[in-house]
C-alpha cells in the first residue's frame, strides 16, 4: 500500500552497516505528517550521505516551508552508503525516506538538490533503488516527477536524460507553485498524464524540461544549437529570484541531528547574492543580486533557532558575510546580546581585511581565539586581477598582524591552484606570501610560534561566470605545480615547521569540470561510471579517476569529443555553451567582456557601492539590489530552553 512505513523491513538490516543512525530519522524538529489526506507529496534529497546532506540549509529551509502547508507532506531522503545499499538489493528494500521510512517511489515529486556535480552518480543509485526508471522517457504516470534544484542545476544538461525538469535558483516561492499546479492537476484527475504536467510547469515558466528542448551538434563536436521543440513553453527558461527575504526567514525550527554531521550548529542566511565579482565564483554571479536580511529579522531568527533547537552556535550565512552593510552593528548588538551566554557565535570568514579581525574579535567574546581563515585565492597580485580579488600583500600582511597582535594564533589562507592564465611564478607567490605572514605574525605577537595553513583547492571552471569559456589546466599542472610549492615551503628552514599545507590531487577536479560544463553526450558516461560501480564521487576513498577517465573514452570518443574537449579546451566567443538557453539573468556580452578584462588583468568594483556596469541581472530578473542601512535593532533577547520533543502528528506512519 502507498505510504506505508519500511521500517519493520529495513531495522533487521541496520545492525550490519556502519552508523545506523543515520536512517532512523526522529530528529529534533522533523515532521512526520498522515499520509492520506496529502494532497501533494514531496520527497527531498540532497545526494549525499545523511553526516553532510542532513545540515545543508536548502532541503532544511524546502522541508519547512512545504509541510507548514496543512495539505503538504514533505519527507527528506539522503544517499545510502554503499553496504546499506548492497543489503536494500540483496532484500529488495526500495531507497527510503528517513522521516516516516516511506519508500521514495510513492511520492509525486522527487526533488534532488545538488550542491556539487559530484553527487550525479548518487542520483542514480537512488532512482534505481527507488524503482524509478533511470531515464526520464522510461517513467509513466506511476513514477514521481524528478526535477533537480541547487547551483549545478544552473547546467543540468550532463543529466537531463535522467531529470524530467530542473528549477533555476531561489527554491522557496517556486517550490509552493510547483506544489500549486500539481495540486490542481492530481484534483482534475491527471488529465494527459505526466507530460501534460510538465508542460504546465514549463508553461507557468516554474521548470525547466529538458525533454522539451532539441540539441543539434555541429562537425566539429560543439553545439550547433538548443532550440525548444515545442511553441508553447518559453524558449529561455528563466531562474527564480526571491525578493524580500525578511518575508521568508526560514529555517525556523533547523533540525537538530542525532548522528554526527559535519555541522552542528544552526545557520542563519544573512543575505543572499554577491557582487564583489570574483570571476571564478558561479556562487556569486548566479545568485546576482544582493539581498540582505534586516537585522530585526536576523535577530528574531537567531532567537526563534536556537529556542526550537537548543544549539549552542550560530553560524551567519552568506558568500561574504562581512560585507552585510550592517554588520559591525549586527556583531556588536549579537555579542552583547549573548555575552555569558552559552551560544557562540561564528562567521565563515573570508575576506581580506583588518575589520573582519575586528568582526571575528567581537564573535570570539564567549570563546577561544583559535583559527581565523582569510581567502587571497590567488597567489600573485597579478593573478589576483585576473580574477577580480582586490587584496594587495599590504593588505593581507597588515590583517594577518592585526590578527596574530590580538591573539590569534593560526591563520588559515584559502589558495586556488589551475586558474586561468597561472604560471609557476604566480604559484611561488603562495610560499613568498607564506612566508610574510609568518613573519608578521612572528613580529606582531612576539611570539615564534606562530602557525600558517595554507590550503589549496584546483580551480573548476563554472558555467554563468566569465571563467566559463577558460581551458581547464590538466591534473598533470595542477600536480606538478602543487608539487612545486610544497618542495619550496619543505625547503625553507625560516617556515617551513610554521605553514601547514593542505591540497588534493588534480584529478577530481577534472571530472568536476567534465560534470560541469558538460552537455548532454555526458550523461552516458555517468550512467556508464554508476553501472561500474562509481558511488560518492565527492569522496576520495570512494572516487576512481580510472573509471571516469574509461567511461569517457569509451563513451564520448566515438561521437568524436573527449574529456579534454570537455575540460582543458578554450571555448571560442561565438561557440554555443550547453546552458546558452537557460537563464541566469547574466548577460551573455558582459560576462564575455569581463572574461576579457580578466585577460588583461583589469578589475572591477562591487556594483553595491559604485554604479552599475549592467551585468544584466538586475532589468532581465526584474529585481534589485536590496542592501540596508535600515537603522533596525535586534529583538530583546529569549531564554533557550532544553531540545524539543520530536512533532508527530495523529495518524502518522510509524517512523522507528
Ligand atoms: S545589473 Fe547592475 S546593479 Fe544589478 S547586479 Fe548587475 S551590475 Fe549590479
Amino acid at each position: 500500500m502507498s505510504g506505508q512505513s519500511l521500517f519493520p523491513r529495513l531495522e533487521p538490516l541496520l545492525p550490519r552497516v556502519r552508523k545506523p543512525v543515520q536512517y532512523v530519522g526522529g530528529e529534533g524538529n522533523s515532521t512526520v505528517k498522515p499520509w492520506e489526506p496529502a494532497a501533494v507529496r514531496w520527497a527531498l534529497m540532497y545526494p549525499d550521505a545523511y553526516e553532510v546532506g542532513l545540515p545543508n540549509q536548502g532541503i532544511q529551509i524546502l522541508y519547512e516551508i512545504l509541510n507548514e502547508q496543512p495539505d503538504v507532506l514533505a519527507e527528506r531522503t539522503y544517499a545510502v552508503q554503499p553496504d546499506l545499499e548492497a543489503l536494500l538489493r540483496e532484500h529488495a528494500v526500495p531507497q527510503f525516506t528517513v522521516d516516516a521510512h516511506r519508500a521514495v517511489g510513492d511520492f509525486d515529486i522527487l526533488g534532488v538538490s545538488f550542491s556539487t556535480e559530484l553527487g550525479y552518480t548518487n542520483l542514480l543509485t537512488a532512482l534505481d533503488l527507488a524503482g524509478i526508471p533511470l531515464l526520464a522517457a522510461d517513467r509513466t504516470d506511476e513514477h514521481p516527477l524528478v526535477i533537480a534544484g541547487g547551483h549545478a542545476a544552473f547546467n543540468p544538461e550532463p543529466i537531463s536524460d535522467f531529470l524530467d525538469a530542473a528549477v533555476l535558483g531561489d527554491g522557496e516561492q517556486a517550490a509552493l507553485d510547483i506544489t500549486d499546479v500539481v495540486r490542481a492537476f492530481k484534483a482534475a484527475g491527471s488529465p494527459g498524464g505526466r507530460r501534460e504536467l510538465l508542460t504546465r510547469l514549463a508553461r507557468r515558466r516554474l521548470v525547466y524540461v529538458p525533454a522539451f528542448f532539441d540539441v543539434s551538434y555541429g562537425a566539429d563536436g560543439a553545439i550547433s544549437a538548443v532550440t525548444a521543440n515545442r511553441d508553447d513553453v518559453p524558449a529561455r527558461p528563466a531562474k527564480h529570484t526571491l525578493g524580500d527575504l525578511d518575508s521568508w526567514p526560514y529555517p525556523k525550527a533547523p533540525l537538530v541531528p542525532l548522528a554526527e554531521t559535519v555541522h552542528e550548529r544552526m545557520s542563519v542566511e544573512i543575505f543572499r547574492g554577491c557582487t564583489r565579482g570574483c570571476r571564478f565564483c558561479q556562487a556569486g554571479m548566479i545568485t546576482r543580486p544582493v539581498r540582505e536580511r534586516s537585522l530585526d529579522t536576523i535577530g528574531a531568527m537567531i532567537d526563534t533557532g536556537l529556542t526550537a533547537s537548543g544549539f549552542s552556535e550560530v553560524g551567519l550565512l552568506s558568500l561574504s558575510s562581512a560585507d552585510h552593510s550592517e554588520i559591525g552593528e549586527l556583531a556588536k548588538q549579537l555579542a552583547d546580546r549573548y555575552e555569558g551566554t552559552q551560544t557562540s557565535l561564528s562567521l565563515p570568514s573570508t575576506r581580506v581585511d583588518a575589520f573582519n579581525v575586528t568582526l571575528a574579535n567581537e564573535f570570539s567574546r564567549n570563546g577561544r581565539r583559535s583559527g581565523l581563515t582569510f581567502a587571497p585565492e590567488g597567489g600573485s597580485e597579478r593573478l589576483r586581477k585576473v580574477i577580480n580579488k582586490m587584496v594587495s600583500e599590504e593588505d593581507l600582511i597588515r590583517t594577518v598582524s592585526t590578527a596574530y597582535a590580538q591573539g590569534w594564533r593560526q591563520v588559515k589562507l584559502y589558495f586556488m591552484c589551475g586558474l586561468p592564465t597561472e604560471t609557476d611564478e604566480d604559484i611561488l607567490g603562495i610560499a613568498d606570501l607564506a612566508r610574510e605572514v609568518i613573519r608578521a605574525g612572528r613580529k606582531a605577537s612576539g611570539h615564534r610560534d606562530i602557525r600558517c595553513t595554507v590550503s589549496i583547492g584546483g580551480f573548476v571552471p563554472k558555467s554563468h561566470t566569465p571563467f566559463q569559456w577558460a581551458g581547464q589546466a590538466s591534473w598533470e599542472v595542477t600536480d606538478q605545480r602543487l608539487k612545486l610549492l610544497r618542495d619550496t615551503v619543505r625547503a625553507d628552514r625560516e617556515i617551513a615547521r610554521a605553514v601547514g599545507f593542505r591540497y588534493h590531487d588534480g584529478r577530481p577536479g577534472i571530472i568536476e569540470g567534465l560534470l560541469a560544463r558538460g552537455d548532454r553526450r555526458v550523461g552516458r558516461v555517468i550512467e556508464r561510471v554508476w553501472r561500474e560501480g562509481g558511488r560518492f564521487d565527492g569522496w576520495s576513498e570512494h572516487f576512481s579517476f580510472e573509471r571516469w577517465e574509461a567511461a569517457a573514452a569509451a563513451e564520448l570518443e566515438p561521437l568524436g569529443v573527449s574529456l579534454d574537449w570537455f575540460t582543458t579546451r578554450e571555448r571560442t566567443e561565438r561557440e554555443v555553451l550547453p546552458w546558452d538557453h537557460l537563464d541566469s539573468g547574466l548577460d551573455r556580452d558582459w560576462l564575455w567582456s569581463d572574461w576579457q578584462d580578466a585577460l588583461r588583468e583589469s578589475e572591477l568594483d562591487d556594483c553595491r557601492w559604485t554604479p552599475c556596469y549592467d551585468c544584466g541581472v538586475c532589468p532581465t530578473m526584474g529585481s534589485q539590489i536590496e542592501i540596508g542601512p535600515t537603522q533596525r535593532k535586534l529583538l530583546p533577547i529569549s531564554p533557550v530552553p532544553p531540545l524539543p520533543e520530536r512533532k508527530v502528528e495523529a495518524g502518522a506512519g510509524s517512523a522507528s
